[in-house]
């Protein structure tokens, strides 16, 4: 069975009414760049979009988009000449994958009224034309093993067997920007991809200690980077805080049990810096309520005052099994289960608060002069850039 086109269903764009055509062009957009490197064609309109595939295989293609937000369902399709002898003759090419005593049906949607024969009518052409050619092979119109189904649309005749889901959600880079606290985790990765998702771009931020923390721990984050932007087909840029010298008077001046409070909330005052520098307007994390000291509600509630900008916690009520299905799927986990040692790990104190009291914290912060170490962190952050060629953004404007 040779298919010549992918065929894109929306999701939940098709609610908007007004700005369609932007968050079309939008998803358009990120298919492009998803599947550079394929000799394909992306062509959207109002309602769908189709992939021209040429020699590529399908199923390669499809799987390029499975991360791309916005899609709400794929078929591989093929494209006919609206006649009855074109559907007659591509029909027995899908009737070829039907086994001996397997049921089917031909389920035909018609887009266009203007066609000769209704719905009825090609339903019964197609299959007449299936039994008397093949043998052995019976219609089942409530459960068939096999459906074949039939699009007569304005332009052409599509057929096609399966629809595979798609990601869902809206398109990226139709929901502003947020600046990602990426640990190197199982659980952040797979929060930035919840949010991007939902049409929000991202850039990451990540803090390391060397030398307590090693080269190996940093390259680890990259190379989540380089998933995440890989699987979403937008290059997420990641700045790489310098934190020793934070960590370590942290570390000297506050408290051991309320060290990890304190560490976070400096954290959250750099990442609220950062994410107004970078045009973000909110900033995400995968915390997760109740799995560790740190993220508590009253943990949360203490940490969470050095800022007024939202923090968002994608995670926040998911069970850890599902944490990990999704960092699976994303195929982030491999790398997030390596062994190496993030900043918060080595310096994690021996018994941390789980009922941080914010005035005491407060009391300890006081006495240091985190600021200017945090103004000279902010300034001497690295930029890395996802190891993939993704062309610039192309122009469109002879298309709207
Ligand atoms: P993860 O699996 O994402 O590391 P976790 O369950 O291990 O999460 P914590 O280590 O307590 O939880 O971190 C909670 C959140 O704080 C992380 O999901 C991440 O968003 C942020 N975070 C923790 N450490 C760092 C770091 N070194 N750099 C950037 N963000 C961090
Ligand atoms: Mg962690």
């Amino acid at each position: 069975m040779k298919f010549d086109h992918i065929l894109i269903r929306y999701g939940e764009l098709t609610l908007k009414t007004k700005n369609r055509m932007m968050f079309v062009y939008a998803l358009r957009d990120r298919m492009r760049k998803a599947l550079k490197g394929f000799d394909v064609d992306v062509k959207a309109n109002r309602d769908r979009a189709y992939i021209e595939i040429n020699e590529e295989d399908p199923h390669q293609v499809i799987d390029k988009l499975m991360n791309i937000s916005g899609i709400l369902s794929m078929s591989p399709v093929v494209k006919i000449e609206k006649s009855d002898e074109a559907m007659k003759e591509t029909v027995m090419k899908f009737a070829e994958n039907i086994k001996a005593g397997e049921t089917f049906k031909i389920e035909v949607k018609r887009a266009d009224k203007n066609y000769h024969l209704d719905t009825f009518g090609v339903q019964q052409l197609l299959g007449g034309h299936v039994m008397s050619h093949t043998e052995h092979m019976t219609v089942d119109v409530k459960n068939p093993d096999y459906k074949i189904m039939v699009e007569v649309r304005q332009d052409a005749i599509y057929m096609y067997y399966e629809s595979i889901k798609g990601l869902g959600g809206l398109p990226l880079g139709t929901g502003g920007k947020a600046l990602l606290m990426l640990s190197g985790g199982i659980d952040s990765p797979v929060a930035g991809i919840d949010v991007m998702k939902r049409g929000v771009e991202i850039e990451a931020i990540h803090f390391h200690s060397p030398p307590y923390t090693s080269p190996q721990a940093t390259d680890k984050v990259k190379k989540l980077v380089d998933i995440m932007s890989d699987r979403t087909g937008f290059d997420i840029k990641l700045h790489i805080v310098p934190f020793t010298e934070l960590q370590t008077t942290i570390y000297d001046k506050v408290p051991d049990n309320l060290s990890m409070t304190s560490t976070r909330r400096i954290m959250l005052r750099i990442a609220e810096q950062l994410a107004k520098n970078v045009g973000g307007e909110a900033i995400v994390n995968g915390e997760n309520l109740g799995q560790v000291a740190s993220q508590t509600l009253t943990s949360m509630y203490t940490i969470n005052e050095v800022t007024s900008m939202p923090v968002l916690r994608p995670l926040l009520t998911l069970e850890k099994n599902d944490i990990v299905k999704m960092a699976k799927k994303m195929r982030t986990y491999e790398t997030s289960i390596l062994p190496f040692e993030d900043c918060c790990t080595i310096f994690k104190p021996k018994a941390p608060k789980t009922k941080p009291n914010l005035e005491s914290v407060k009391k300890f912060e006081n006495g240091v002069d985190f600021d200017s170490m945090i103004e000279k962190a902010i300034e001497n952050i690295e930029i890395y850039t996802p190891n993939h060629k993704v062309e610039a953004e192309e122009d469109f404007s002879d298309l709207l």
